[in-house]
């Protein structure tokens, strides 16, 4: 697997996002949450629409920690090999920028170092596992880690704005209902919300008491 710096990554994400075999398809594309399948699913848009707004309840700070939107980040956690060569494809460089950051790295079929038991039953702890071993490398940054690169990453993508410190209130719609046209969102603990610990977005929507601003997707 050839990898790249972030500098030329980005460029390299610019040209691909010029070259899309679909073209563009909207002006504005809203993403609700950033957790992986938000922050992933903005990477993508990013390459069809002219701008990307990702929108997270939790204060996003540019550093690694736990927050409470992912109360399992506490939790070991790894990145199985596919996972990983996704997010290698969509950020050239990122699983070199995650061992540099001191994410553990299974990747020579070493069994003395693994420790794996299924319900007891274990498996051997010496040998070496058959198979190309960079292909079914297992990376294991903590959750913090994980999250805290990708949103850098997408940070740096200039049509990609993520603001952390919101929730979505409502949805909004076309008249006839047919599609969902915006959202509505304010910041984190205004009172009456669906704030923390409380559902998310509600429909038929009732009009929040304080709500911010409003966007269109297109
Ligand atoms: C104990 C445990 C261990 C795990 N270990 C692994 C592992 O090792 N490897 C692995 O690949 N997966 C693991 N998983 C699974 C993985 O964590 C989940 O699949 C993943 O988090 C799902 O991501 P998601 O983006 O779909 O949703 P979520 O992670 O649930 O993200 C939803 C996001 O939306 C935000 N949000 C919610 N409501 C609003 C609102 N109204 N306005 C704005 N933002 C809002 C939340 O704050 C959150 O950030 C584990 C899960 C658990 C529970």
């Amino acid at each position: 697997m050839t990898r790249t710096t972030a500098d030329s990554a980005s460029a390299q994400q610019k040209a691909r996002r010029v070259d899309s075999e679909f073209g563009h398809v909207g002006e504005r594309a809203v993403v609700l949450g950033a957790s992986m399948g938000g922050l992933l699913a903005a990477r993508v848009l990013a390459d069809f629409f002219r701008t990307v707004t990702v929108i997270e309840r939790d204060e996003l700070p540019d550093d690694p920690v736990n927050r409470r939107g992912v109360p399992q980040g506490r939790h070991v956690h790894s990145l199985l090999a596919r996972g990983a060569q996704i997010l290698e494809e969509l950020f050239p460089g990122f699983l070199d920028e995650l061992v540099a950051a001191g994410a553990p790295v299974w990747d020579d079929g070493e069994l003395s170092k693994v420790y794996v038991s299924f319900s007891g039953h274990e498996l051997p702890r010496s040998g070496t596992v058959a198979g190309d071993h960079q292909a079914m490398a297992i990376h294991m940054p903590s959750r913090p880690l994980l999250e805290c690169h990708v949103r850098r990453r997408l940070r740096a993508l200039e049509n990609v704005t993520i603001h952390g410190g919101q929730d979505v209130a409502e949805l909004t719609a076309a008249a006839d209902g047919s599609r969902v046209t915006g959202v509505r969102r304010r910041p984190t603990g205004v009172a009456g919300g669906p704030g923390r610990g409380r559902n998310g977005p509600r429909c038929p929507y009732a009009c929040p008491s304080r709500e911010a601003w409003l966007w269109a997707t297109d």
